[in-house]
């Protein structure tokens, strides 16, 4: 079969990290770019995927990278005009940024990272835990002209801040305004104010199940392990709206920066949220910390940073499989020490889906759910080496990389900047179904029957009513 080639790289790429999502990314970049592989070096320690790179024709470099060493081992593969691609845990994403730019390498990560131990011992603040901090850090290193560095761009953050735009675009269509497709950020925020969108969910249900079950004693998830407690146990962070009257008694507000978001002084493991997704209705989700909560609402506000005109709230929520939901269930139990034996299901998958979407609430016509719903059946014959969950990301790690290869000098730049369409067109062939679905559910459905409970049944998107007591 011959697949569509999107560009054509002449220079080098590294690819730092071949876990679940290097490894399902790299058949993708084969396929949709031209370039041999021979240009590819694969730098991550261990034997993580040999057999894949060398089914493919990739070196490897055996080493983890540390800030002692960084330098010395990127030197002699990466030049300018060469490609610098982080998907790996545990290595800063700043600091990879900020040694690409004197050299004229591009990049892309799909997620911030501090280096390994950075949190290590609960010492440090838990406002210096937080991904507002490092998107901070991230956005200090913007200089015109500088070669591209894409951050945070998979599945989410990445692909929902594209879903965003679609979504907006589709409730202007089903409400009858008759807006043209914004241009600027400040179109995009004026758009969603005037459809009077209050709240976005990144709504995502993964409903794949292994072949064998959750084991005591161990984490079962269907991507990084590491990547998922990490963030688990930062604090929750969620983009906070203007609409909002009742401030979490265990939230705090940033002392600079964007103002976009806030935290809560508790970990997004243990913070569970009221959300929707076609998958399965009504579900309990975590509000897991993500960049995109805060680039998303930080995109959307209107007026001044301090004393904003308008802003939606913002944030994941997330249910996992189910076997990662009794993984953190077990996590909990043990005081957040992560269990002795991980287990990331791939191969492994007997049946499933993702079910990957935004929900825009308290517009017109209610809540507008849009995404990609793919089971693990139409990831297996999309591409190899991927399950559903990855392949949502490592697609549009693709798309990502082409757009910077295309656009070489843009800086650093976030998913809310970048064309939501030619991005969206470039994946859809591997998001399997792509569509949106209106529904009348409120965090307040159903509510109340049983107990009485302290809701604001004046605005039923309050935050505080969709939070899980
Ligand atoms: P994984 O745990 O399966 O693999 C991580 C890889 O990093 C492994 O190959 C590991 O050996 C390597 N690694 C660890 N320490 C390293 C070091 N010091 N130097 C170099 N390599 C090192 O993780 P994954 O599921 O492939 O995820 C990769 C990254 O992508 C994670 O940071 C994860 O949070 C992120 N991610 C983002 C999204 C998204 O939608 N934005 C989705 C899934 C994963």
């Amino acid at each position: 079969m011959a697949f569509e080639r999107l560009h054509r790289f002449a220079g080098r790429l590294v690819m730092v990290g071949f876990g679940s999502i290097g490894q399902g990314v790299l058949p993708l970049l084969l396929r949709h770019i031209e370039i041999a592989p021979a240009q590819i070096t694969i730098v991550t320690p261990g034997d993580d995927g040999h057999e894949i790179a060398r089914e493919y024709g990739v070196a490897m470099v055996d080493a983890a990278l540390t800030p002692a060493n960084y330098d010395a081992v990127l030197s002699p593969l990466l030049g300018a005009g060469d490609f610098l691609l982080n998907l790996s845990v545990d290595v800063s994403s700043a600091a990879l940024i900020a040694w690409c730019q004197p050299r004229g390498v591009l990049y892309l990560d799909t997620v911030s990272e501090p280096w390994a131990g950075t949190y290590d011992g609960g010492d440090l603040p838990a406002e210096q835990r937080t991904n507002y901090a490092m998107r901070e850090e991230s956005l200090a290193l913007r200089r015109a002209g500088a070669p591209t560095a894409v951050i945070t761009h998979g599945a989410n953050p990445g692909l929902v801040s594209h879903f965003v735009k679609q979504a907006l675009l589709d409730i202007a269509r089903d409400t009858g305004i008759h807006a043209p497709t914004p241009r600027s950020r400040e179109g995009w925020a004026r758009l969603a104010q005037q459809l009077g969108v209050r709240v976005i969910h990144i709504a995502e249900r993964d409903t794949h199940v292994g072949t064998r079950p959750k084991a005591v004693g161990e984490f079962v998830n269907t991507w990084s392990v590491d990547g998922f407690v990490g963030e688990g146990l930062q604090p929750a962070e969620l983009g906070w709206g203007t609409h909002e009257r009742h401030f979490p008694s265990d939230g705090e507000r940033h002392a600079s920066g964007s103002q976009a978001a806030i935290y809560l002084k508790r970990p997004g493991a243990s913070t569970r949220v009221r959300s929707w997704t076609p998958a399965a209705g009504p579900q309990h989700a975590f509000l897991i910390t993500h960049a995109e909560a805060i680039s998303i609402a930080d995109y959307l506000t209107l007026g001044d940073a301090a004393r904003p005109q308008y802003r939606p709230t913002v944030h994941y929520a997330y249910h996992p499989c189910d076997d990662a939901v009794l993984s953190v269930h077990e996590l909990a139990g043990r005081n957040w020490r992560v269990q002795p034996r991980k287990r990331i299901l791939k191969d492994d998958i007997a049946a499933g889906a993702d079910v990957l979407g935004v929900l825009l609430m308290g517009h017109a016509r209610g809540a507008y759910w849009y995404g990609s719903r793919l089971s693990i059946e139409q990831a297996r014959a999309a591409c190899p080496h991927n399950s559903a969950t990855s392949l949502q990301v490592t697609v549009a790690v693709l798309a990502g990389v082409v757009w910077a290869m295309q656009h070489p000098d843009r800086g650093v730049v976030e998913p809310d900047e970048l064309p939501h369409d030619e991005i969206l067109a470039w994946c859809r062939p591997y998001l399997g179904e792509v569509f949106g679905v209106y529904t009348d559910w409120t965090p307040l459905t159903d509510r109340g029957w049983l107990f009485d409970e302290d809701v604001d049944r004046d605005d039923p998107w309050q935050f505080k009513n969709f939070r899980v007591a």
